[in-house]
């Protein structure tokens, strides 16, 4: 079985490696010159575009940034995979996405015969490294079943989200609730420090409270508090401010394409938007705790 990767970004590169420690003969494409040598030292095949690296592939991985990218590597006329792939081949597009591109995309592999799903994920780049991966998986059961042994190389959990899009639909879903929860708990944390509680302290009890939330018991955004959080190490590393503005904005898309009533999804988006305009873009989405609204 050949499988292609396209996309060996900060979260496709360890997928690949994680594919050809299994075992797994892989061909591999990305438009950056480094990640490429990388997985080619690793032992994958080194292909020279798209339509190079799908022709003979029984499964096509892509890890791409965002809509654009994935509808341009997937539907572009002459050198796309949809036009290269296979017959039989699946398609696992593991991006995160708007949940119409995802449909739109998948509609268009249908229309040629070829089973696709989207599979987008959540634990980060440590997820991907140790394949500890959680899969939200929109599609056919059936191409789910068939995506298993790849998916299981790469993550832990594995889930079907539903029909086609809905994947990226409980990805937009799950990060608007932890994009809010991140503001609301450094909002909490804030007023507790500002009328003189010890941050720690404050943490501890909201924690056995009801105000308990995985930004606050396990990605504490209070300097000092969590040593091995962003938060600790000057907001370095984690999950940028920009990667979040990027799902709160298909959040925001999804929701106004259906008359979904998202007013807080809408204000931690332009939050995030403001922190990412005074040049907080590259650091961890906690640091909304350190430069808060005045
Ligand atoms: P990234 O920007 O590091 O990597 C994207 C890669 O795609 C780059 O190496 C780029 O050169 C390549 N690329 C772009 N267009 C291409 C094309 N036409 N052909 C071949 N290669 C092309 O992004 P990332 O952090 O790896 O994220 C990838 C996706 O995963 C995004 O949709 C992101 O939202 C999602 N995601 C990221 C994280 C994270 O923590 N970084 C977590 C969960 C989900």
């Amino acid at each position: 079985m050949n499988t292609a990767f396209i996309g060996l970004g900060h979260m496709g590169l360890p997928m690949a490696l994680n594919l050809l420690k299994a075992g797994l003969a892989l061909s591999c494409y990305d438009l950056a010159e480094a990640p490429l040598a990388q997985a080619q030292a690793a032992g994958a095949r080194r292909a020279a575009g798209i339509a190079d690296a799908v022709t003979g592939a029984d499964v096509v991985i892509t890890m791409l940034p965002a809509s654009r990218h994935v509808e341009g590597a997937y539907l572009e006329a002459d050198g796309g995979i949809l036009a290269h792939a296979k017959a039989g081949a699946l398609l696992i597009d593991c991006s995160t996405i708007a949940p119409a591109s995802a449909i739109r995309v998948a509609q268009a592999a249908a229309e040629r015969g070829l089973a696709m799903i989207d599979a987008p994920v959540s634990g980060g780049t440590a997820g991907a490294q140790a394949s500890s991966l959680t899969f939200m998986v929109g599609g056919e059961a059936a191409a789910l079943e068939r995506a298993r042994p790849w998916l299981e190389k790469m993550g832990s959990n594995i889930f079907h989200a539903g029909a086609s899009g809905c994947g990226q639909t409980a990805k937009v879903c799950n990060n608007m609730l932890l994009g809010i929860l991140m503001l609301g708990t450094s909002e909490a944390l804030r007023l507790g420090i500002a009328n003189g509680m010890d941050p720690a302290a404050l943490s501890q009890i909201m924690s056995k409270s009801s105000g308990r939330n995985w930004a606050l018991e396990l990605y504490n955004p209070c300097p000092g508090v969590m040593p091995q959080a962003p938060a600790s190490r000057g907001y370095q590393g984690g999950f940028g401010v920009d990667l979040m503005l990027k799902d709160l904005g298909l959040a925001v898309e999804a929701a106004h394409s259906h008359a979904a009533a998202t007013p807080l999804g809408e204000l931690a988006r332009q939050q995030y938007q403001r922190l990412s305009e005074q040049g907080h873009g590259g650091l961890d989405f906690s640091c909304a705790f350190a430069y808060p609204e005045h």
